[in-house]
């Protein structure tokens, strides 16, 4: 079944053969997957000969220069790198400054595309229709800077999936679910433990023979495999300070190459007891020795928050271990033994570490790409996704007795998609003039503690409105992350339909301006 899009565009020889081609544009490494002339997916060799590509970017004085590279340049001229900037995405800038410049996060993100894009040029030849991931616990803001991202590299974004969910798919696909023989309509459920090198997703997933269903899904922005190195930094700088009375990463010569060696040693620490890191700064140099035990107990508070929204996660999704079929790792940090001893002991069961924990993402993505080529082709889907809503949805409100601005939602985190939320609010004041509807993510009661994703009006209100009139607000929510909203004032004619538009996104102007200057591409219609 997964040969129909390589063969029926290979056979035609009036169309040209369209790659499937899929994008898990990571915090610390990227990697790109296609599907094979017989539907199997494989990882891209980069232009280094590597399977992975640093989502590292060096702004040296005259060039740009993405990956493998840029990551070396961290030892020496840290100041000119942005790492990381997946954490800084949905955010207006990278926090930086570049040659007195502030670049926002999802241009940074566009320059790893376009590196990443251009090595696979050179093995696959021109495409454009990718599927890129995302964490799951992605708000909408980040998701559509993510897709941004895409454009501005030149690419046609056919669809932004969950990495869990992308994860779920390649472990079908390698167990065989996918096929029709091996496809089986028994309902087995995962949980998918995904730590890479910024981000921390926990998702329990149902796989019911081709179709895949979120149930649940949590995590964090701002947790991965960095704050591991950070903490051994921490370690190695204490020790330094002790012996020196300097502190190497106030240094910014030393600061950078500390983290490299660092994050070198928690990969050792994987596979042995200990592990040792040399530091040199402003003439003093030291060798600082960590053991597997120190390196635990410096990060066991990271892990227990990794522990703490698994168990949240899973009773989110009603279910307990009993009801868990697998333990499924996902991301590079699932090598370190302190998370499989921590899943062993929770769950009760060996976790499991058959896909490929750095490429599974990438794999499900092209697997994704390849149904929504066949599709366009007219084939029958092979297989579904159904995913969930990971943040609440409502709309600011206040309330009367405190007069406080309160989140009221519509749609509650963990609901599947598409969905439609309806409530009904009421008017604050007699005859008022016109309703603005402020639209939030997020679960706290507390309207400033969401963020706030779009707003829209409703003017022109009939004269003399009384106090307390209803205004019922109606969201409906797609599962690529559309969010339309519709506000009806009953007893008047009055209704204002929207779709939401992200606060704080690049212009379409400005987005063709960096695609031409990144990629060379010429604009083209986007949403
Ligand atoms: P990913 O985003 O999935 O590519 O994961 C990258 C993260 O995995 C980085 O923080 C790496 O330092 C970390 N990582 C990769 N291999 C190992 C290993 N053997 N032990 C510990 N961490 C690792």
């Amino acid at each position: 079944m997964w040969n129909r899009v390589n063969a029926v565009t290979a056979n035609d020889m009036t169309k040209p053969a369209i790659p499937a081609v899929g994008i898990d544009l990571g915090t610390t490494f990227s990697v790109v997957a296609r599907l094979d002339e017989h539907g199997q997916p494989t990882t891209l060799i980069n232009a280094e000969g590597d399977r992975v590509t640093p989502s590292v970017v060096l702004f040296d004085a005259d060039d740009i220069v993405i990956g493998k590279e840029a990551l070396k340049a961290m030892a020496t001229e840290a100041e000119h790198v942005a790492e990381c900037s997946k954490r800084d995405i949905g955010h207006r800038v990278f926090h930086k400054v570049f040659q007195g410049r502030q670049y926002p996060p999802e241009v940074i993100e566009a320059w790893i595309l376009d590196k990443v894009r251009s090595d696979a040029v050179q093995q696959i030849g021109d495409f454009s229709k990718v599927v890129i991931t995302v964490p799951a616990y992605f708000d909408e803001v980040r998701r559509k800077a993510t897709q941004d991202a895409g454009y501005m590299a030149g690419f046609e974004v056919l669809d932004i999936i969950n990495e869990p969910t992308a994860a779920a798919v390649a472990f079908g696909f390698q167990q065989g679910f996918l096929d029709e023989a091996g496809g089986t309509r028994e309902p087995r459920r995962i949980l998918v433990y995904d730590l890479g090198g910024g981000t921390f997703d926990v998702t329990v997933m149902e796989i019911r023979g081709t179709e895949f269903i979120a149930l649940a899904t949590d995590g964090d922005v701002r947790l991965g495999g960095y704050d591991w190195d950070q903490r051994l930094v921490d370690l190695v700088a204490e020790n330094f300070i002790r012996e020196h009375y300097v502190d190497p990463r106030e240094d910014p010569g030393t600061a950078g190459k500390l983290w490299r060696e660092c994050e070198d040693a928690k990969r050792t620490l994987s596979a042995r007891s200990k592990a040792s890191v040399a530091c040199d700064c402003r003439g003093f140099a030291s060798r600082v020795e960590i053991s597997k035990k120190q390196f635990e107990e410096a990060t066991q508070d990271l892990l227990d928050r990794t522990r703490f929204t698994t168990e949240q996660t899973l009773k989110a999704a009603g279910l307990d271990w009993d009801n868990i079929e697998r333990v499924l790792l996902v991301g590079g940090s699932t090598r370190m033994p302190m998370i499989r001893d921590m899943l062993r002991e929770l769950s009760g069961k060996a976790p499991d570490a058959s896909v490929a924990a750095d490429e599974a993402v990438a794999h499900g993505a092209a697997l994704r790409a390849g149904l929504l080529l066949a599709e366009s082709l007219g084939e029958p889907p092979a297989f579904s996704i159904q995913n969930v809503n990971s943040h609440s949805l409502g709309v600011v409100g206040t309330d009367r007795l405190t007069n406080r601005r309160r989140n009221g939602i519509l749609i509650p985190r963990n609901t599947p998609l598409p969905v439609t939320g309806k409530r009904t609010f009421t008017t604050s004041k007699a005859a008022q003039k016109s309703i603005l509807v402020q639209i939030v993510e997020g679960e706290s009661p507390s309207a400033d503690d969401c963020t706030e994703i779009g707003k829209c009006t409703v003017r022109d209100l009939p004269p003399n409105l009384p106090m307390n009139s209803p205004v019922d607000v109606l969201f409906h929510y797609e599962p690529n992350g559309r969010l339309q909203v519709k506000v009806t004032v009953p007893k008047t004619d009055r209704t204002v339909e929207t779709e939401i538009v992200r606060e704080n996104s690049l212009s379409k102007e400005h987005m063709d301006g960096w695609r031409q200057y990144i990629c060379g591409k010429e604009p083209t219609d986007y949403r």
